[in-house]
């Protein structure tokens, strides 16, 4: 490959921010390149333990997009519902579509079939190329252009869209630093069985090391479990035999759903906020977890990158070029300031359920009942994640 492969968008990640991407700016007839370092395929044993809770914007732009129309209903699973309560106290909020008027809270998506239904709809576009096995090894601008390459060649684009996950390496090439801290938890994820059914209600209690979630998926009695908790903590419960492992989750849990039994393999995921401090640059952006990563205590991580990709395309509404400088500095704007509140929530909660010295407790019981009564409180926090 001599001569650069010349496409208006370049997209570099093709995880489910970079896809999602490409597809709405191939859906605006630009021509679009994605350049992945990976295999691009579904591989369905992690994908199938990995699911995103997702909002009702997200899946707005997703069907606006024609992607969940691709995705296989017995992938997805809608919740009406959630409980959530304090293990310290026992006091609890719990959440309804009713109090928003609205059919459900949000639907739970295996990663496989999400990224199936975006490789199914990108198939669709002849504008869009794809580019596997193509991990970026520099980035340059040369006359308005970017130019990226690595062994296999270079792309020359006017936007770089960059998706390229937690570790991008788009960012470290780019010279952008970050705001990080760690969170001091890793998750643990699986599959479980359940022996009472889940109610299509997504559930969470928060523990004072972390706070544990089972998401109902399409079976009755089948949730994803997302365990929060100290690093050392996770180390021993992913060595557990599965029995002591099961026993350990139910308890955990309060067996509100009865006995669990473990459906999948374990994983661990290491948990760290990260922020970028440009989310912008002369013909480039940064989008997903390139750009932040938050702690996953309220499943926001996937649906604040679809809403990185709503911010960008709303740009596109206003006069000028794909590229101009005023619509990366505005989408810079809007994003930056909408992700430090998030970012800020997270802190917030995961610091008021960790405190066990009294008074504190006895307030946040308190507090959560309070809360409970107030369904205007309720509808706001609800529309904040929804
Ligand atoms: C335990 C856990 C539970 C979560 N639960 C939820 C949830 O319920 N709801 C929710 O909204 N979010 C959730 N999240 C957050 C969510 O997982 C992420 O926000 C989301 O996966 C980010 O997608 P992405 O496409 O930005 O990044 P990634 O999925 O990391 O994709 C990055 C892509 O870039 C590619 N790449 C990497 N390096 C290069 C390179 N050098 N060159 C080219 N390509 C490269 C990779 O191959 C990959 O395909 C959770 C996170 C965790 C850890």
């Amino acid at each position: 490959m001599n001569q650069p492969v010349d496409v208006d968008v370049l997209v570099i990640g093709g995880g489910i921010v970079g896809l999602t991407a490409a597809i709405a700016m191939g859906a605006r007839n630009y021509s679009v390149g994605v350049l992945d370092a990976g295999v691009l395929h579904v591989d369905e044993v992690i994908s199938n333990t990995r699911v995103y809770a997702i909002n009702s914007s997200s899946k707005q732009l997703l069907q606006e997009l024609h992607v969940w129309q691709h995705l296989k209903a017995s992938s997805s699973a809608p919740f009406n519902a959630m409980h959530v309560w304090d293990s310290t106290t026992d006091a609890a909020i719990d959440f309804n579509a009713r109090d928003i008027a609205a059919p459900m809270l949000g639907t739970i998506v295996t990663e496989s079939a999400l990224k199936q239904a975006l490789l199914n709809t990108i198939a669709t576009y002849p504008n869009i190329r794809l580019w596997p096995n193509c991990p970026i090894d520099a980035i340059h601008r040369e006359s308005e252009m970017m130019h990226v390459s690595n062994q296999e060649g270079v792309w020359q684009s006017s936007l770089l869209m960059i998706a390229d996950g937690a570790q991008s390496a788009a960012r470290t090439l780019l010279g952008v630093s970050v705001t990080t801290w760690p969170y001091n938890h890793h998750a643990l994820v699986a599959t479980v069985n359940t022996t009472k059914p889940h109610d299509n209600t997504a559930w969470q209690v928060f523990h004072p090391d972390g706070p544990l979630a089972f998401l109902p998926l399409s079976t009755t009695h089948q949730c994803s479990i997302v365990w929060s908790t100290e690093p050392k903590k996770v180390q021993y419960l992913m060595q557990l035999p599965e029995e002591a492992f099961n026993n350990e989750v139910s308890i955990a849990f309060g067996h509100r759903l009865g006995d669990v039994s473990l459906a999948s393999t374990r994983h661990q995921f290491p948990l760290h906020m990260r922020h970028v401090k440009e989310y912008v640059g002369p013909h480039w952006l940064f989008l997903g977890d390139a750009a932040h990563t938050i702690h996953p205590l309220a499943g926001l991580g996937l649906n604040l990158g679809f809403a990185d990709i709503r911010s960008f395309i709303s740009q596109l509404e206003t006069p000028g070029s794909y590229f101009a400088p005023k619509k990366l500095r505005a989408y810079q704007r809007q994003r930056k300031h909408a992700v430090w509140q998030s970012i800020i929530l997270m802190e917030a909660l995961k610091r008021l359920f960790s405190h066990t010295t009294a008074p504190l407790p006895a307030i946040r019981g308190v507090a959560l009942k309070l809360c409970n009564q107030l369904t205007l409180i309720k509808r706001l926090m609800m529309e904040h994640v929804g």
